[in-house]
């Protein structure tokens, strides 16, 4: 088939299609547990349900402008007043299908070919592949200090002549790290000294625990919209656990959101007008959803740290955000089971049906990334079942679903 080269070395999505694979199981009846995932399993809020609801039956579902309904956006100008305490104008805003299709839309609108994209490891599956989908590059910085949080100086070593862009997404996905704001008021002069675009990924920023903070990239520069090299992406996804509404937006200088709009018009030519709505709905609506996720995620966090404790093996940087942890495995690899993290995701799942994912593919070989948005049962239970896979410690039999099973293996 003719099939183009660009298309052919675009990787499928590994949490996507793990997902897949877990349902397929689990419409087979079996008794999988996934912590894959990424998505909240809170009902939609209702105030998101009753705008669409009253969108769909006027029954006037047309094109929106391509960067977004008034509306929607009058509503993203009052998230960022208040969240990031930046005014903006309607023209330094675009809503897009997702986060996802607001992040390909920066990198369209910014990158020439080989043109440099740094990204910090570990770092969500997407960006490389994006910036392969652009003809640009992708610059991969790993921590030397075995942490997740990045560095000045590992960063400043990867820039190149060539560099355009640096994405930052704290808290972070895989790790659930959340960079210090020291950092981020390092990186925001050093982008703007250096006139490289600061992309801050920020659909993770409510949702950090015991105190962490998150802090606006914005609060460290002098420059204002029009000027500054960063852009901030947000979406509803995760804060609002809207995964399925595909609903996300950029804010950044004028002339960007003009050329990403012209993007967006031939590409989508908008993001569907019902589910603008639904975004408008849960923006304006009741905020407690947020924090009532973010509790639910904090305590989520604890069990794992708890049950992670009780695991010889494994080391574990406690998650300060998001709803993942990113545990080191390396002390069960290379083995007569698995000889890397990819191995070891599927010997989980095949011995124990657990969906993990490997950490290979967030630039992190040796670890496995669990997302723990589910029930305290599943992730008590999923964690229980790994260990009995790997830790000969952990007693020799377990129930999975109804079957007892014996370990034979260790
Ligand atoms: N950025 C990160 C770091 C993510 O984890 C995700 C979703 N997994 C996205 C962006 C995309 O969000 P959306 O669903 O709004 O496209």
């Amino acid at each position: 088939m003719n099939i183009s080269r660009l298309a052919r070395a675009i990787a499928e999505s590994p949490t996507f299609a793990l997902n897949e694979e877990a349902r397929i199981l689990r419409e087979r009846g079996e008794p999988v547990i996934n912590m894959s995932i990424g998505e909240p399993k809170n009902k939609t809020p209702i105030t998101a349900i009753l705008n669409s609801a009253t969108k769909l039956s006027g029954g006037d579902i047309k094109y929106t402008p391509p960067d977004g309904t008034p509306s929607l956006k009058k509503a993203i100008i009052r998230y960022t007043e208040e969240n990031y305490n930046k005014l903006v104008a309607p023209e330094n805003v675009i809503v897009s299908a997702g986060a996802k299709q607001s992040l390909f839309n920066i990198l369209y609108s910014i990158i020439n070919p080989q043109d440099e994209v740094i990204i910090l490891a570990p770092h969500w599956v997407s960006y490389p592949e994006m910036v392969k989908m652009v003809y640009g590059i992708p610059v991969i910085v790993t921590p030397e200090d075995g942490t997740f949080h990045p560095r000045m100086e590992d960063i400043e070593r990867a820039v190149s002549s060539y560099t355009k862009a640096i994405i930052v997404n704290s808290p972070n996905n895989p790790s659930g790290e959340v960079f210090s704001p020291d950092f981020i008021a390092q990186i925001v002069e050093y982008c703007e000294r250096k006139k490289i675009f600061l992309i801050m990924d920020d659909i993770y920023h409510k949702l950090v625990f015991d105190g962490s903070v998150w802090e606006p990239a914005y609060k460290y520069t002098n420059n204002d919209i029009e000027n500054t090299m960063v852009i901030v992406v947000n979406g509803i996804a995760k804060l609002y656990g809207m995964t399925g509404f595909r609903v996300g937006w950029t804010i950044t200088n004028r002339k960007l959101v003009e050329v990403m709009t012209n993007v967006q018009g031939q590409m989508t030519s908008c993001t569907s007008a019902l589910l603008q709505a639904a975004a408008e709905g849960a923006l304006n609506g009741m905020q407690s959803v947020v924090e009532n996720l973010r509790l639910t995620f904090q305590n989520n966090k604890q069990v794992v740290v708890q049950e992670l404790k009780a695991f010889s093996g494994i080391k574990l940087n406690t998650p300060k955000g998001t709803f993942y942890a990113l545990p080191d495995f390396r002390a069960y690899l290379p083995s007569s089971l698995a000889k890397d993290s990819v191995e070891l995701s599927k010997v989980i799942l095949k011995k124990a049906l657990v969906v993990t994912v490997p950490g290979k593919e967030f630039g992190m070989e040796g670890h496995l990334r669990l997302s723990y948005a589910g029930s305290v049962k599943e992730i008590k239970e999923g964690i229980e079942r790994i260990k009995w896979v790997l830790d000969p410690t952990s007693p020799n039999d377990i129930y999975i679903g109804d079957r007892k099973l014996v370990r034979d293996w260790l």
